[in-house]
């Protein structure tokens, strides 16, 4: 088992920048172990500023822990990761400098239940950024707005639907201004009927030319926005393709197993 990065980067908690032309991500050679267990292995991924890719795949075939690895919840062991130009290290932190331009949706919201909706959207502006309330809560309102939810604002997450504490956990993403935004299987904990509201929300986000990564087995979804699909299993990309070709003629047999199981 290699050595760990730790040794790597640059001084500490100071980031340097890395010229990696239009990448906005790169993993290169990327190598993750839980314990004896080869999670991820030889990632190679590069995604240019304004790309939208689909990550699919079985479950536990890694999607999660490479979603993960982007923004520090876990780290990887080996190979590089580079995002907007900054070296992801074990020295950096997750919320402060390069991390807190990377949005994340989970599948479980993971809203702040004891405050409202507005507050969860105006929390990382506020500490994080040092803005001051009045700008917060006016951009929080602006995105509030544009997720169809300004009227949920002084509600608590619990008096929401399934799918409005969806919009409003990708308002509170983009309170901070993120660079990219992560999404690792946003609407599988929905009922069916509220998964729309939540899609059409991330078409309108890609449709403005967010940068995302999403996990998802909405193939509606993927042929819509999805410059690229990314199909991973056992812990490695095994194929990558446009939608058209990756849905229409997939080229590996494990692919075509997991989109046959999915109709
Ligand atoms: P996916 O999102 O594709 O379902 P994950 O990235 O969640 O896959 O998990 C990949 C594999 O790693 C699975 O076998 C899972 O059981 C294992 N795994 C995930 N998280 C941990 C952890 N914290 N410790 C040990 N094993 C883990
Ligand atoms: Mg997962």
């Amino acid at each position: 088992r290699p050595s760990p990065m730790a040794a790597r980067g640059g001084l500490q908690g100071v980031a340097m920048r890395i010229e990696t032309h239009d990448a906005m991500i790169l993993m290169e050679d990327v190598g993750k172990w839980y314990g004896d267990f080869h999670v991820l292995q030889d990632i190679n991924l590069k995604i240019s500023a304004g790309e939208r890719i689909v990550v699919c795949g079985p479950s536990g075939s890694g999607k999660s822990t490479l979603i993960r690895c982007l923004n520090r919840l876990e780290h990887h062991q080996t190979g590089r990761i580079v995002v907007n130009g900054v070296e992801l290290t074990d020295r950096i932190r997750q919320l402060s400098g390069p991390l807190s331009e990377i949005g994340m949706v989970f599948q479980g919201f993971n809203l702040f239940p004891h405050l409202t909706i507005l507050e969860n959207c105006t929390l990382a502006p506020l500490t994080v950024r040092k803005m001051k309330r009045k700008d917060a809560e006016a951009k929080a309102m602006a995105f509030l707005e544009r997720v169809k939810i300004p009227d949920q604002a002084s509600k608590y997450p619990g008096q929401l639907s399934g799918g409005q504490q969806q919009r409003a956990a990708i308002a509170r993403a983009l309170c901070m201004s993120p660079k990219v935004m992560l999404f690792d299987e946003p609407t599988s904990a929905l009922d069916p009927e509220m998964v729309k509201e939540v899609l059409d929300t991330m078409v309108g986000l890609a449709q403005d030319g967010m940068t995302m990564i999403v996990v998802t087995h909405e193939m509606g979804f993927a042929r819509q926005v999805a410059d690229r699909v990314i199909f991973m299993d056992k812990g490695r990309i095994v194929e990558e393709n446009n939608p058209q070709d990756f849905f229409e003629n997939p080229a590996n047999e494990r692919s075509k197993l997991f989109l046959s199981q999915l109709l």
